[in-house]
């Protein structure tokens, strides 16, 4: 399997608090980031500027996370562009930290990072995976009901116009009357 391109190796970083690092990274994304209707598409590029710090307990990411997104106007559908400009603040945690708050043995510290995971992240050796915080950055900058503009009027303008269009026309024609008549034709024989 391939490696994750959101997987970072932080080994230039001396695991000294204090010791920081700054990296730019441009990923070029494999699947979409966002919701449904609004989102940065595969083969698009995310930007993140990404600080690390080595603190006691692991590495403290912070980052700018700067992509676009495209989509669909909910109301309108006409096609949208969304940018995108989100901090993240995340801390990793040495295996090693992982391990002093459980049993040390293998699987059982296995257990203890799927106890835990939900709200502490960990490094794998040196890696840390930037996918979740990413992820989050961009979905957290995202409109739930993205329009092409604050007013939109939607599709209800359109429909009412090709509404009149219709009747004008209906009506400019001896159609109706005929119709009208087979309304009460009986058809049942
Ligand atoms: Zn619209």
């Amino acid at each position: 399997m391939a490696r994750s391109i959101y997987i970072f190796n932080t080994h230039d970083l001396p695991h000294r608090a204090g010791e920081m690092r700054e990296h730019q990274l441009d990923l070029k994304i494999p699947e979409p980031v966002g919701v449904d209707l609004l989102s940065v598409k595969p083969g698009e590029v995310i930007e993140v500027d990404l600080r690390l710090q080595s603190v006691d307990e692991g590495v403290l990411a912070s980052a700018r996370v700067m992509a676009t997104a495209t989509g669909e106007c909910t109301r309108c559908l006409k096609p949208i562009t969304w940018p995108i400009d989100e901090n993240f603040t995340e801390l990793y945690y040495y295996e090693i930290a992982a391990g002093k708050r459980g049993t040390k043995s293998k699987s059982g510290k296995d257990e203890e990072i799927d106890l835990e995971e939900d709200d502490l992240s960990f490094m794998v050796g040196d890696d840390i995976d930037l996918e979740p915080a990413i992820r989050d950055a961009v979905i957290l900058n995202l409109a739930v009901n993205p329009l092409c503009t604050e007013d939109c009027p939607g599709l209800e303008e359109k429909q009412g116009q090709s509404w009149a269009y219709l009747s004008a026309e209906q009506s400019q024609t001896p159609a109706d009357q005929r119709w009208a008549a087979l309304k009460d034709f009986p058809l049942k024989n």
